[in-house]
Protein backbone atom coordinates (compact mmCIF):
# COMPACT_ATOMS: atom_id res chain seq x y z
CA UNK A 1 0.00 0.00 0.00
CA UNK A 2 0.95 3.38 -0.76
CA UNK A 3 0.54 6.58 1.75
CA UNK A 4 3.07 8.62 0.43
CA UNK A 5 1.59 11.82 -1.74
CA UNK A 6 3.12 12.82 -5.04
CA UNK A 7 3.85 16.68 -5.05
CA UNK A 8 0.80 17.30 -6.83
CA UNK A 9 -1.47 15.67 -4.22
CA UNK A 10 0.30 17.50 -1.59
CA UNK A 11 -0.23 21.14 -3.21
CA UNK A 12 -3.66 20.30 -3.56
CA UNK A 13 -4.05 19.42 0.06
CA UNK A 14 -2.51 22.67 1.01
CA UNK A 15 -4.83 24.84 -1.28
CA UNK A 16 -7.90 22.70 -0.20
CA UNK A 17 -6.88 23.08 3.67
CA UNK A 18 -6.50 26.51 3.03
CA UNK A 19 -10.07 26.95 1.87
CA UNK A 20 -11.57 25.05 4.98
CA UNK A 21 -9.42 27.38 7.00
CA UNK A 22 -10.45 30.70 5.50
CA UNK A 23 -13.69 30.09 3.79
CA UNK A 24 -15.51 27.44 6.14
CA UNK A 25 -13.75 27.37 9.38
CA UNK A 26 -15.08 30.23 10.45
CA UNK A 27 -18.67 30.10 9.46
CA UNK A 28 -20.00 26.69 9.94
CA UNK A 29 -21.06 26.90 13.47
CA UNK A 30 -23.42 29.98 12.23
CA UNK A 31 -24.40 27.86 9.27
CA UNK A 32 -25.51 24.69 11.68
CA UNK A 33 -27.09 27.67 13.78
CA UNK A 34 -28.96 28.79 11.26
CA UNK A 35 -29.66 25.40 9.71
CA UNK A 36 -28.87 27.58 6.53
CA UNK A 37 -25.99 27.39 3.81
CA UNK A 38 -25.83 30.87 2.29
CA UNK A 39 -25.50 30.16 -1.82
CA UNK A 40 -22.80 33.10 -1.52
CA UNK A 41 -20.66 29.46 -0.50
CA UNK A 42 -22.08 27.66 -2.93
CA UNK A 43 -20.44 29.93 -5.34
CA UNK A 44 -17.44 30.18 -3.44
CA UNK A 45 -17.25 26.33 -3.82
CA UNK A 46 -17.56 26.75 -8.09
CA UNK A 47 -15.23 29.68 -8.07
CA UNK A 48 -12.56 27.08 -6.57
CA UNK A 49 -13.58 24.51 -8.88
CA UNK A 50 -14.68 21.84 -5.80
CA UNK A 51 -18.07 21.30 -7.33
CA UNK A 52 -16.00 19.61 -10.73
CA UNK A 53 -13.89 17.82 -8.66
CA UNK A 54 -15.06 14.17 -10.02
CA UNK A 55 -15.41 15.86 -13.46
CA UNK A 56 -12.88 15.37 -16.28
CA UNK A 57 -11.09 18.23 -17.56
CA UNK A 58 -12.60 17.54 -20.86
CA UNK A 59 -16.04 18.94 -19.22
CA UNK A 60 -14.65 21.63 -17.58
CA UNK A 61 -14.00 19.91 -14.47
CA UNK A 62 -11.18 19.89 -11.92
CA UNK A 63 -10.45 15.86 -13.11
CA UNK A 64 -9.18 15.31 -9.82
CA UNK A 65 -7.67 11.85 -9.20
CA UNK A 66 -8.79 9.71 -6.24
CA UNK A 67 -6.28 10.54 -3.40
CA UNK A 68 -6.84 14.10 -4.68
CA UNK A 69 -10.76 14.21 -4.63
CA UNK A 70 -10.34 11.86 -1.08
CA UNK A 71 -8.21 15.14 0.51
CA UNK A 72 -10.33 17.71 -0.81
CA UNK A 73 -13.24 15.83 1.27
CA UNK A 74 -11.31 15.60 4.77
CA UNK A 75 -10.32 19.23 4.34
CA UNK A 76 -13.88 20.31 3.74
CA UNK A 77 -15.01 17.87 6.21
CA UNK A 78 -12.81 18.87 8.93
CA UNK A 79 -14.58 22.52 8.41
CA UNK A 80 -18.10 21.31 7.59
CA UNK A 81 -20.08 18.26 7.37
CA UNK A 82 -22.92 19.57 5.13
CA UNK A 83 -20.52 21.56 2.96
CA UNK A 84 -18.78 18.29 2.06
CA UNK A 85 -22.46 16.43 2.02
CA UNK A 86 -23.22 19.09 -0.81
CA UNK A 87 -19.60 17.88 -2.61
CA UNK A 88 -20.88 14.25 -1.68
CA UNK A 89 -24.77 14.30 -3.21
CA UNK A 90 -23.42 16.98 -6.32
CA UNK A 91 -20.50 14.68 -7.32
CA UNK A 92 -22.64 11.67 -6.99
CA UNK A 93 -25.00 12.98 -9.97
CA UNK A 94 -21.98 14.05 -11.62
CA UNK A 95 -20.28 10.41 -11.53
CA UNK A 96 -23.85 9.08 -12.47
CA UNK A 97 -24.16 10.70 -15.58
CA UNK A 98 -20.16 10.57 -16.54
CA UNK A 99 -20.34 6.57 -15.93
CA UNK A 100 -24.13 5.72 -17.33
CA UNK A 101 -25.00 9.03 -19.25
CA UNK A 102 -25.72 8.72 -22.67
CA UNK A 103 -22.86 11.32 -24.81
CA UNK A 104 -25.49 13.48 -25.40
CA UNK A 105 -26.36 13.44 -21.31
CA UNK A 106 -23.04 13.87 -20.69
CA UNK A 107 -22.10 16.98 -23.35
CA UNK A 108 -25.30 18.78 -21.51
CA UNK A 109 -24.89 19.03 -18.59
CA UNK A 110 -21.39 17.99 -16.98
CA UNK A 111 -19.92 21.24 -17.84
CA UNK A 112 -23.04 22.95 -16.26
CA UNK A 113 -22.19 20.26 -13.33
CA UNK A 114 -18.18 20.98 -13.20
CA UNK A 115 -18.65 24.87 -13.00
CA UNK A 116 -22.09 24.77 -10.46
CA UNK A 117 -24.10 26.67 -12.83
CA UNK A 118 -26.22 23.57 -11.90
CA UNK A 119 -26.56 22.00 -8.72
CA UNK A 120 -27.10 17.84 -7.98
CA UNK A 121 -28.92 16.36 -5.51
CA UNK A 122 -29.69 12.63 -5.48
CA UNK A 123 -32.79 10.99 -4.67
CA UNK A 124 -33.67 7.46 -3.63
CA UNK A 125 -34.80 6.93 -0.60
CA UNK A 126 -38.47 7.19 0.63
CA UNK A 127 -40.33 6.35 3.54
CA UNK A 128 -40.87 2.84 2.61
CA UNK A 129 -36.99 2.29 0.86
CA UNK A 130 -33.72 2.96 3.29
CA UNK A 131 -31.01 0.84 3.63
CA UNK A 132 -33.11 -1.96 1.58
CA UNK A 133 -33.73 -0.18 -1.80
CA UNK A 134 -35.74 -3.21 -3.19
CA UNK A 135 -38.72 -1.03 -1.35
CA UNK A 136 -38.57 1.24 -4.08
CA UNK A 137 -42.34 2.04 -4.82
CA UNK A 138 -42.02 5.35 -6.84
CA UNK A 139 -43.11 4.94 -10.64
CA UNK A 140 -42.67 5.90 -14.05
CA UNK A 141 -45.00 5.28 -16.73
CA UNK A 142 -44.30 5.96 -20.86
CA UNK A 143 -45.98 8.66 -22.10
CA UNK A 144 -45.91 10.16 -25.22
CA UNK A 145 -42.59 11.91 -25.86
CA UNK A 146 -41.26 10.50 -22.38
CA UNK A 147 -42.19 9.79 -19.03
CA UNK A 148 -44.55 10.50 -16.17
CA UNK A 149 -43.04 10.00 -12.47
CA UNK A 150 -45.19 9.83 -9.21
CA UNK A 151 -43.76 9.04 -5.85
CA UNK A 152 -42.35 10.20 -2.70
CA UNK A 153 -38.74 11.12 -1.82
CA UNK A 154 -37.08 12.46 1.96
CA UNK A 155 -34.03 13.42 2.98
CA UNK A 156 -32.34 15.18 -0.33
CA UNK A 157 -29.57 17.00 0.83
CA UNK A 158 -29.00 19.71 -0.46
CA UNK A 159 -32.89 19.15 -2.63
CA UNK A 160 -33.73 23.14 -1.73
CA UNK A 161 -31.10 24.00 -4.04
CA UNK A 162 -30.79 21.23 -6.35
CA UNK A 163 -31.09 22.06 -9.81
CA UNK A 164 -31.16 18.43 -11.47
CA UNK A 165 -32.15 15.52 -9.29
CA UNK A 166 -31.32 11.97 -9.89
CA UNK A 167 -34.82 10.16 -9.40
CA UNK A 168 -35.22 7.06 -8.57
CA UNK A 169 -38.75 4.92 -10.07
CA UNK A 170 -39.82 1.61 -11.59
CA UNK A 171 -40.33 1.92 -15.13
CA UNK A 172 -42.45 -1.41 -15.61
CA UNK A 173 -41.70 -3.10 -12.39
CA UNK A 174 -38.06 -2.42 -13.02
CA UNK A 175 -35.89 0.18 -11.43
CA UNK A 176 -34.71 2.67 -13.81
CA UNK A 177 -33.20 6.55 -13.10
CA UNK A 178 -33.92 9.77 -14.38
CA UNK A 179 -33.18 13.06 -14.73
CA UNK A 180 -35.80 15.27 -13.07
CA UNK A 181 -35.17 19.56 -13.01
CA UNK A 182 -36.31 21.21 -10.63
CA UNK A 183 -38.57 23.44 -12.44
CA UNK A 184 -40.34 20.71 -13.89
CA UNK A 185 -44.32 20.73 -12.82
CA UNK A 186 -45.57 17.85 -11.04
CA UNK A 187 -42.53 18.48 -8.78
CA UNK A 188 -43.02 20.00 -5.57
CA UNK A 189 -39.45 20.45 -2.93
CA UNK A 190 -40.43 20.39 0.60
CA UNK A 191 -37.73 21.86 3.16
CA UNK A 192 -36.83 18.87 5.89
CA UNK A 193 -35.18 20.50 9.25
CA UNK A 194 -34.72 19.69 12.66
CA UNK A 195 -32.47 17.60 11.81
CA UNK A 196 -29.49 16.41 14.44
CA UNK A 197 -26.50 16.74 12.52
CA UNK A 198 -25.30 18.17 9.01
CA UNK A 199 -28.00 20.83 9.80
CA UNK A 200 -27.16 23.34 6.98
CA UNK A 201 -27.66 20.39 4.33
CA UNK A 202 -30.97 21.91 2.77
CA UNK A 203 -32.69 18.79 3.23
CA UNK A 204 -35.91 18.19 1.18
CA UNK A 205 -38.89 16.19 0.48
CA UNK A 206 -39.72 15.53 -3.09
CA UNK A 207 -43.19 14.87 -3.87
CA UNK A 208 -43.75 13.69 -7.80
CA UNK A 209 -47.41 13.53 -9.22
CA UNK A 210 -47.59 13.24 -13.16
CA UNK A 211 -44.40 14.79 -13.27
CA UNK A 212 -43.32 14.55 -16.99
CA UNK A 213 -39.66 14.68 -18.21
CA UNK A 214 -38.60 13.71 -22.56
CA UNK A 215 -37.38 10.34 -23.09
CA UNK A 216 -33.85 11.58 -22.79
CA UNK A 217 -33.87 11.97 -19.22
CA UNK A 218 -33.69 8.16 -18.29
CA UNK A 219 -30.08 7.91 -17.44
CA UNK A 220 -28.57 4.03 -18.12
CA UNK A 221 -30.94 1.57 -18.62
CA UNK A 222 -34.54 0.34 -17.33
CA UNK A 223 -33.82 -2.72 -15.07
CA UNK A 224 -30.06 -1.34 -14.13
CA UNK A 225 -30.93 1.80 -12.54
CA UNK A 226 -29.99 0.36 -8.76
CA UNK A 227 -27.69 -1.83 -9.46
CA UNK A 228 -25.65 0.06 -11.89
CA UNK A 229 -26.44 3.71 -11.24
CA UNK A 230 -26.90 3.83 -8.09
CA UNK A 231 -24.51 1.35 -7.16
CA UNK A 232 -21.50 3.54 -8.65
CA UNK A 233 -22.99 6.62 -7.28
CA UNK A 234 -23.49 5.44 -3.62
CA UNK A 235 -20.04 4.32 -4.11
CA UNK A 236 -18.33 7.12 -4.86
CA UNK A 237 -20.69 8.81 -2.08
CA UNK A 238 -19.08 6.53 0.48
CA UNK A 239 -15.98 7.14 -0.32
CA UNK A 240 -16.52 10.95 0.29
CA UNK A 241 -17.95 10.22 3.28
CA UNK A 242 -15.15 8.10 4.68
CA UNK A 243 -12.87 10.78 3.50
CA UNK A 244 -15.03 13.35 5.24
CA UNK A 245 -15.51 11.41 8.74
CA UNK A 246 -11.11 11.62 8.76
CA UNK A 247 -11.49 15.35 8.66
CA UNK A 248 -14.53 15.89 11.46
CA UNK A 249 -12.00 13.39 13.24
CA UNK A 250 -9.08 15.66 12.86
CA UNK A 251 -11.15 18.66 13.73
CA UNK A 252 -11.81 16.93 16.80
CA UNK A 253 -8.15 15.92 17.69
CA UNK A 254 -7.22 19.88 16.98
CA UNK A 255 -9.59 20.87 19.04
CA UNK A 256 -9.46 18.47 21.97
CA UNK A 257 -5.03 19.01 22.07
CA UNK A 258 -5.52 22.66 22.12
CA UNK A 259 -8.70 22.76 24.98
CA UNK A 260 -6.42 20.01 26.96
CA UNK A 261 -3.32 22.33 26.52
CA UNK A 262 -5.47 25.41 28.03
CA UNK A 263 -7.73 24.56 30.49
CA UNK A 264 -6.35 23.58 33.73
CA UNK A 265 -7.56 21.21 36.95
CA UNK A 266 -6.39 19.98 40.37
CA UNK A 267 -3.52 22.18 39.12
CA UNK A 268 -2.62 20.69 36.03
CA UNK A 269 -3.54 21.07 32.29
CA UNK A 270 -6.01 18.46 31.13
CA UNK A 271 -3.39 17.35 28.95
CA UNK A 272 -1.03 15.56 32.04
CA UNK A 273 -3.97 13.76 33.27
CA UNK A 274 -3.90 10.10 32.16
CA UNK A 275 -7.37 9.39 31.64
CA UNK A 276 -7.56 12.59 29.48
CA UNK A 277 -4.26 11.52 27.69
CA UNK A 278 -6.25 8.06 26.94
CA UNK A 279 -8.97 9.69 25.14
CA UNK A 280 -6.91 11.74 23.05
CA UNK A 281 -4.25 9.13 21.96
CA UNK A 282 -7.73 6.82 21.28
CA UNK A 283 -8.47 10.23 18.86
CA UNK A 284 -5.42 10.23 17.13
CA UNK A 285 -4.97 6.89 16.72
CA UNK A 286 -8.13 6.14 15.19
CA UNK A 287 -8.14 9.29 13.07
CA UNK A 288 -4.35 7.69 11.64
CA UNK A 289 -6.05 4.56 10.97
CA UNK A 290 -8.85 5.71 9.46
CA UNK A 291 -6.84 8.25 7.36
CA UNK A 292 -5.00 4.78 6.08
CA UNK A 293 -7.89 3.06 5.66
CA UNK A 294 -9.43 5.62 3.29
CA UNK A 295 -5.36 6.18 1.14
CA UNK A 296 -5.90 2.27 0.51
CA UNK A 297 -9.34 2.99 -0.93
CA UNK A 298 -7.65 5.79 -2.60
CA UNK A 299 -5.09 4.24 -4.07
CA UNK A 300 -6.86 1.11 -5.02
CA UNK A 301 -10.07 3.25 -6.84
CA UNK A 302 -7.39 4.89 -8.42
CA UNK A 303 -5.90 2.08 -10.69
CA UNK A 304 -9.38 0.60 -11.20
CA UNK A 305 -9.14 -2.28 -8.73
CA UNK A 306 -12.45 -3.72 -8.09
CA UNK A 307 -11.04 -4.45 -4.87
CA UNK A 308 -11.54 -0.54 -4.31
CA UNK A 309 -15.32 -1.50 -3.41
CA UNK A 310 -14.55 -3.69 -0.32
CA UNK A 311 -12.27 -1.67 0.54
CA UNK A 312 -14.20 1.29 0.71
CA UNK A 313 -16.77 -0.40 3.17
CA UNK A 314 -13.48 -0.88 5.49
CA UNK A 315 -12.62 2.66 4.98
CA UNK A 316 -16.32 4.23 5.68
CA UNK A 317 -17.35 1.63 8.44
CA UNK A 318 -14.21 2.50 10.33
CA UNK A 319 -13.79 6.50 9.74
CA UNK A 320 -17.53 6.75 10.70
CA UNK A 321 -17.01 5.00 13.64
CA UNK A 322 -14.18 6.12 14.57
CA UNK A 323 -15.34 9.62 14.05
CA UNK A 324 -18.44 9.57 16.19
CA UNK A 325 -16.27 8.10 19.08
CA UNK A 326 -13.85 11.11 18.46
CA UNK A 327 -16.38 13.38 18.66
CA UNK A 328 -17.91 11.78 21.87
CA UNK A 329 -14.59 11.90 23.78
CA UNK A 330 -13.98 15.48 22.02
CA UNK A 331 -16.95 16.46 23.96
CA UNK A 332 -15.80 15.00 27.29
CA UNK A 333 -12.76 16.55 27.45
CA UNK A 334 -14.43 19.82 27.28
CA UNK A 335 -16.72 18.90 29.76
CA UNK A 336 -19.35 21.66 30.20
CA UNK A 337 -17.98 23.65 27.67
CA UNK A 338 -18.51 20.82 25.01
CA UNK A 339 -21.60 20.78 25.47
CA UNK A 340 -22.46 24.50 24.26
CA UNK A 341 -22.21 26.29 21.25
CA UNK A 342 -18.92 28.19 21.88
CA UNK A 343 -17.38 25.34 21.05
CA UNK A 344 -17.51 23.19 18.03
CA UNK A 345 -17.02 19.79 19.67
CA UNK A 346 -21.41 19.61 19.82
CA UNK A 347 -21.65 19.98 16.32
CA UNK A 348 -18.88 17.42 15.41
CA UNK A 349 -20.79 14.58 17.67
CA UNK A 350 -23.89 15.81 15.50
CA UNK A 351 -22.37 15.24 12.20
CA UNK A 352 -20.93 12.84 13.45
CA UNK A 353 -23.88 10.52 14.20
CA UNK A 354 -25.55 11.10 10.91
CA UNK A 355 -22.35 9.89 8.86
CA UNK A 356 -22.99 6.84 10.40
CA UNK A 357 -26.50 6.43 9.41
CA UNK A 358 -25.97 8.02 5.34
CA UNK A 359 -24.21 5.90 2.48
CA UNK A 360 -24.68 2.68 4.43
CA UNK A 361 -25.88 2.63 8.09
CA UNK A 362 -22.75 1.20 10.41
CA UNK A 363 -24.97 -2.26 10.44
CA UNK A 364 -25.31 -2.44 6.88
CA UNK A 365 -21.51 -2.31 6.39
CA UNK A 366 -20.73 -4.92 9.33
CA UNK A 367 -22.96 -7.34 7.67
CA UNK A 368 -21.22 -6.63 4.08
CA UNK A 369 -18.08 -6.94 5.48
CA UNK A 370 -18.36 -9.92 7.76
CA UNK A 371 -20.36 -11.59 4.92
CA UNK A 372 -17.83 -10.48 1.98
CA UNK A 373 -14.50 -11.64 4.21
CA UNK A 374 -16.01 -14.89 3.70
CA UNK A 375 -15.93 -14.55 0.01
CA UNK A 376 -12.45 -12.94 0.16
CA UNK A 377 -10.85 -15.57 2.45
CA UNK A 378 -9.91 -19.54 1.31
CA UNK A 379 -13.29 -21.52 1.10
CA UNK A 380 -12.14 -23.68 3.89
CA UNK A 381 -13.26 -20.45 6.06
CA UNK A 382 -16.72 -21.17 5.37
CA UNK A 383 -19.15 -21.23 2.30
CA UNK A 384 -22.10 -18.14 3.03
CA UNK A 385 -22.92 -16.19 0.06
CA UNK A 386 -23.00 -12.28 0.08
CA UNK A 387 -26.33 -10.86 0.94
CA UNK A 388 -28.21 -9.55 -1.76
CA UNK A 389 -31.31 -7.35 -1.72
CA UNK A 390 -33.79 -8.37 -4.11
CA UNK A 391 -32.92 -5.74 -6.54
CA UNK A 392 -29.18 -7.00 -5.71
CA UNK A 393 -28.47 -3.65 -4.02
CA UNK A 394 -28.17 -2.69 -0.22
CA UNK A 395 -26.40 0.22 0.90
C1 LIG B 1 -28.75 13.81 6.95
C2 LIG B 1 -29.19 12.80 5.94
C3 LIG B 1 -28.98 13.04 4.59
C4 LIG B 1 -29.45 12.14 3.63
N1 LIG B 1 -29.28 12.42 2.30
C5 LIG B 1 -29.83 11.60 1.37
C6 LIG B 1 -29.78 11.94 -0.01
O1 LIG B 1 -29.19 12.96 -0.41
N2 LIG B 1 -30.40 11.12 -0.90
C7 LIG B 1 -31.06 10.00 -0.53
O2 LIG B 1 -31.60 9.30 -1.37
N3 LIG B 1 -31.11 9.63 0.80
C8 LIG B 1 -30.52 10.41 1.74
N4 LIG B 1 -30.58 10.08 3.08
C9 LIG B 1 -31.25 8.86 3.48
C10 LIG B 1 -30.27 7.79 3.97
O3 LIG B 1 -29.56 7.25 2.90
C11 LIG B 1 -31.09 6.75 4.72
O4 LIG B 1 -31.49 7.37 5.93
C12 LIG B 1 -30.33 5.49 5.00
O5 LIG B 1 -30.19 4.76 3.82
C13 LIG B 1 -31.02 4.62 6.05
O6 LIG B 1 -32.36 4.42 5.72
P1 LIG B 1 -33.48 4.69 6.82
O7 LIG B 1 -33.23 6.01 7.43
O8 LIG B 1 -34.79 4.45 6.19
O9 LIG B 1 -33.22 3.62 7.96
P2 LIG B 1 -33.68 2.08 7.97
O10 LIG B 1 -33.24 1.40 6.73
O11 LIG B 1 -35.10 2.00 8.35
O12 LIG B 1 -32.78 1.53 9.17
C14 LIG B 1 -33.08 1.85 10.53
C15 LIG B 1 -32.07 1.14 11.42
O13 LIG B 1 -32.16 -0.27 11.22
C16 LIG B 1 -30.90 -0.79 10.86
N5 LIG B 1 -31.07 -1.87 9.91
C17 LIG B 1 -31.75 -1.85 8.72
N6 LIG B 1 -31.66 -3.04 8.12
C18 LIG B 1 -30.91 -3.83 8.92
C19 LIG B 1 -30.42 -5.17 8.84
N7 LIG B 1 -30.68 -5.94 7.78
N8 LIG B 1 -29.67 -5.63 9.85
C20 LIG B 1 -29.35 -4.84 10.91
N9 LIG B 1 -29.76 -3.58 11.04
C21 LIG B 1 -30.53 -3.07 10.06
C22 LIG B 1 -30.14 0.38 10.24
O14 LIG B 1 -28.74 0.21 10.36
C23 LIG B 1 -30.63 1.53 11.09
O15 LIG B 1 -29.87 1.58 12.27
C24 LIG B 1 -30.10 10.95 4.05
C25 LIG B 1 -30.28 10.69 5.41
C26 LIG B 1 -29.83 11.60 6.36
C27 LIG B 1 -30.05 11.31 7.81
Amino acid sequence: MRVQLTADQQRAWERFAAFADDDLVPYAGGWDRAQELPRAVVHRLAEAGHLGAVIPAEYGGAGLDAISFGLLHEEVGRACSSVRSLLTVHGMVSYALLRWGRPEQRARWLPELARGACLGAFAVTEPGAGSDLAGLSAEARSVPGGYALDGHKHWITFGQYADLFLVFARLAGRPAAFLVERQRSGLTVVPQTGALGTRASMLAELRLEDCRVPAENLVGRPGFGLSAVAASALELGRYSVAWGCVGLAEACVRASLAYADTREQFGQPLRRHQLVQRMLADMVTGTSAARLLCQQAGWLRESGDPASVHATWLAKYFASTAAVRAADDAVQIHGSRGIGDAYPVQRYLRDAKVMEIIEGSTQLQQITIAESAYQLRPRSAGDAQPRQGAEGLIR
